[in-house]
């Protein structure tokens, strides 16, 4: 019997690897062999105890990109070899809404690496429809970035059509920056990013936001009106705390929509009377479907800016808590986690 090495995360600091059996594909599935890892902020959130949806502890690695070493019975022996990124949604198949199409909203959802053992291991199985190949000119540090670029590509997807439109984003960690990336290439004609740290600011305007603002700061909201040049027709809050939702409705003009698109800690106290006064449309927003991740894709293939910008630090699996640490780290955007294969 082989053993594998895989990522428990216990809390922040207390990562480590423990060994198991490696796995072999069921009928249906695949077998991958993990190239890069990314840290998502859920992740994080998980590790602080401060995720609502997911225990620890956790092995983590949903936004895994691999090789598939191997397939299960009726599974296409042509996809061996195949480079590929998961999408880590587990959903049932059968509920209302994954009958509609929104299985990323099913009735029994669970996240591989949330809920389910994740891909931050040298080799995992996964159903084969859950694998999405990728192309030749996205190497495996940009396919990294398909994932946390998926959730905004969903968000703005679902905010309707944002051309001609000014857009607030509040958060600039890799979601608020991708969701930066992707209402820029639906045409909005203004963006503004609001970030408490000035680095980040500045890589928001990097990758293309008109102008930034501390959202923390006294006077913030006029700050952040002047920078829109009048009020935001979509905010899009990748916080989601009780000060970043009243900024939101500070933004926004009347009949305007808050794209809620962080995870929040837990029940949040909002101002109900001005969402009800002002038309204001409250738009909850999770994960993604298929048709997001190849938007992503496309998004990433643009490759509109510098990777080392964004993945601001790698570690290998061996310093999968050193890698924790640094993605606990506000100042840092992307974590990755390279799997080399031990000799
Ligand atoms: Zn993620
Ligand atoms: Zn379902």
């Amino acid at each position: 019997m082989s053993t594998i090495r895989r990522v428990v995360v216990s809390s922040v600091d207390d990562v480590v690897l423990e060994q198991v059996e490696r796995p072999a594909a069921a009928p249906g599935e695949v077998l991958v062999r993990s190239t890069i890892v990314g840290i998502c902020g859920s992740d994080i959130h998980a590790a602080h105890g401060r995720h609502p949806f997911i225990s620890l502890p956790m092995r983590p690695g949903h936004e895994v990109v691999g090789v598939v070493e191997n397939v299960g019975d009726g599974v296409d022996p042509a996809l061996r070899g195949t480079r590929i990124v998961v999408e880590p949604n587990l959903a049932c198949g059968k509920c209302p809404p994954c009958l509609a199409g929104h299985y990323n909203i099913c009735a029994t959802l669970d996240v591989f690496g949330c809920q389910t053992p994740g891909g931050m291991t040298d080799y995992f199985t996964i159903a084969a429809d859950r694998v999405v190949p990728l192309p030749d000119d996205l190497d495996d540090r940009w396919a990294a970035l398909i994932e946390p670029a998926a959730t905004p590509a969903h968000a703005v997807r679902r905010a309707g059509d944002l051309r001609g439109r000014r857009v607030a984003v509040l958060g600039a960690g890799p979601i608020g920056l991708f969701v930066t990336l992707a209402a820029l290439d639906a045409g909005a004609e203004r963006v503004v990013a609001a970030d408490l740290l000035p680095g980040k600011r500045a890589l928001a305007e990097k990758l293309g936001a008109h102008a930034s603002f501390d959202p923390t700061a006294d006077g913030a909201a006029d700050e952040g009106l002047a920078a829109l040049g009048g009020k935001a027709d979509v905010v899009f809050d990748c916080v989601s705390r009780e000060s970043t939702v009243r900024l939101a409705i500070q933004l926004l003009e009347k009949g305007g929509s808050i794209m809620i698109v962080g995870v929040p800690a837990g029940p949040t106290v909002i101002d109900l009377d001005l969402i009800q006064d002002r038309e204001i449309t409250l738009m909850g927003n999770l994960m993604y479907v298929r048709e997001d991740v190849l938007h992503a894709i496309e998004l990433l293939r643009k490759k509109t800016f510098d990777l080392d910008d964004v993945v601001t630090a790698q570690y290998d699996i061996e310093e999968a808590g050193a890698a924790f640490r640094a993605s606990d780290n506000p100042n840092h955007v992307k974590v990755l986690v390279t799997v080399a294969q031990p000799a």
